[in-house]
């Protein structure tokens, strides 16, 4: 449930997130629904209280005139309830609707402005030096058979390919590797459905409608197509209250993705770059809200150890203001460097969304400390169920790092070492050659 209560005792600090976050919501519109609700559900009562009334009346000896009246009466109350219960319905959907657009709070140390404000946090590796020139993976791809981008532009459209050969492998071998690394770590892996009801996406904060909509939806239906395993994973525990015990959860997550990438026209789209489908591994944990930062630190430097096992150049950013999407209350991301694009391109993105999935989501856990009391601890009084902290973060999105792998080994005779640790989950292959 959205803390409207919150929100409008903080209205200062809200309207200033928005303005920070670069938001359209409408906070004064949210404001004057949430006012509306409240006088209406006040009416609501009311008028239920009346029909109480008169339902108790009934039970009395009376005349059949008055008897007559009091069902009148009584009826007509019935009838104003039931208009005043829809239209409360309708407008508690609205407000929801309206609310969804309210950003997260943001973290204290999360510089405020567009995307060039956001700060390095990080620096690992170096560029390769070839000493020849370096080819990009579309090059490289194709000398060394890779993929089928014309024949996917046929069957599916542009921004879709097919993997071939030891490119395969390497898929393969990216997606084991990482969940054998990630599990090592203590967390549950899981497959996804990847077709969710739009209503779970909504509650982990994106947009199913719309015109920049990243989401494929499915005619005639109220699903969609998944963008990420995060909403998924984030609804399986949707209306639950964990005990204490269970927390923290650790999950890490196969899925494809699935994104429209409207409004990415003009960007860097050559090739693996920016598709619309694609695997990934996913983290995801459920934590007690006083140990999100450091979980949200933990996931960070799971993704660093990944990066700097597979040997890439990359650097950990903290994400801006403007730049972290409305579920997020402070975002790391990585860029990595992509040789043959002679560039750094991201490559993951880490996420603290404190409460703001939890609430929408309900996912709940009760404290088993007992609520004090002055100084005494009372016995069987507990504190009541609080909400969960969510966070999200890329262990491995698969094309971005076919891209840098690629690129980085590629050697002068043309062909690409697979570095040492993917090696085992690709059937001991270490080199892709020309055939
Ligand atoms: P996001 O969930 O948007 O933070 O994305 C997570 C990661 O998925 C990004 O860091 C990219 O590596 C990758 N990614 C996102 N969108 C695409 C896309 N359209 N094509 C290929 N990879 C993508």
């Amino acid at each position: 449930a959205i803390d409207f209560k919150w929100i409008r005792d903080n209205k200062e600090a809200v309207v200033a997130n928005i303005k920070n976050r670069n938001s359209n919501a409408n906070l004064e519109l949210v404001l004057e629904l949430y006012e509306k609700m409240l006088n209406l559900q006040k009416e609501v009562e009311r008028v239920r209280g009346e029909r109480n009334v008169v339902a108790n009346k009934m039970k009395g000896k009376m005349e059949p005139s008055e008897r007559q009246k009091l069902i009148e009466e009584g009826k007509n109350l019935k009838e104003g309830l039931l208009v005043l219960e829809e239209d409360l319905v309708k407008l508690t959907d609205e407000l929801q609707q309206e609310a969804q657009c309210i950003p997260n709070m943001t973290h204290p140390d999360v510089p405020i402005g567009g995307e060039d404000r956001s700060t390095i946090r990080k620096m690992a590796g170096s560029p390769p030096n070839f000493g020849f020139p370096a080819k990009d993976h579309l090059q490289l791809g194709k000398e060394l058979d890779l993929f089928e981008f014309d024949a996917a532009a046929e069957v599916s459209g542009s921004k879709f390919y097919y993997l071939k050969n030891e490119a395969v492998l390497l898929e393969m071998g990216l997606i084991n590797w990482t969940l054998s690394e990630v599990m090592k770590r203590g967390f549950i892996p899981l497959t996804t459905p990847e077709i969710v009801r739009s209503s779970i996406l909504e509650k982990c904060g994106f947009q199913p409608r719309g015109a920049n909509t990243q989401v494929y939806s499915i005619e005639a239906t109220d699903q969609c197509l998944i963008g990420t395993a995060e909403i998924p994973v984030g609804g399986i525990h949707m209306d639950s209250i964990f005990s204490d015990s269970l927390l923290p959860l650790k999950y890490v997550a196969y899925s494809h993705c699935f994104r429209t990438e409207a409004g990415a026209a003009g960007t860097a789209t050559r090739g693996l770059y920016r598709v619309h489908q694609f695997s990934k591994v996913e983290m995801f944990i459920l934590c007690r809200p006083e140990e999100s930062e450091s979980y949200h630190q933990e996931l960070i430097r799971i993704e660093e150890d990944l990066f700097s096992s597979l040997g890439l150049h990359y650097k950990t950013l903290d994400m801006a203001s403007e730049d972290l999407g409305a579920p997020a209350y402070r975002k790391f991301d990585v860029e990595a460097w992509m040789p043959g694009l002679g560039r750094f391109g991201e490559i993951s993105s880490a996420s603290n969304c404190t409460d703001y999935q939890s609430r929408r989501l309900g996912i709940r856990y009760r404290p088993s400390e007992p609520v004090v009391s002055n100084t005494k601890k009372t016995k069987g009084n507990f504190a009541p169920p609080q909400f969960v902290h969510t966070l999200n973060a890329t262990a491995c999105a698969v094309p971005r790092m076919i891209i840098c792998l690629l690129e980085t080994y590629q050697q002068e005779d043309g062909s690409v070492l697979i570095p040492e640790p993917l090696r085992p989950f690709m059937g001991g292959l270490n080199v892709i050659a020309q055939k």
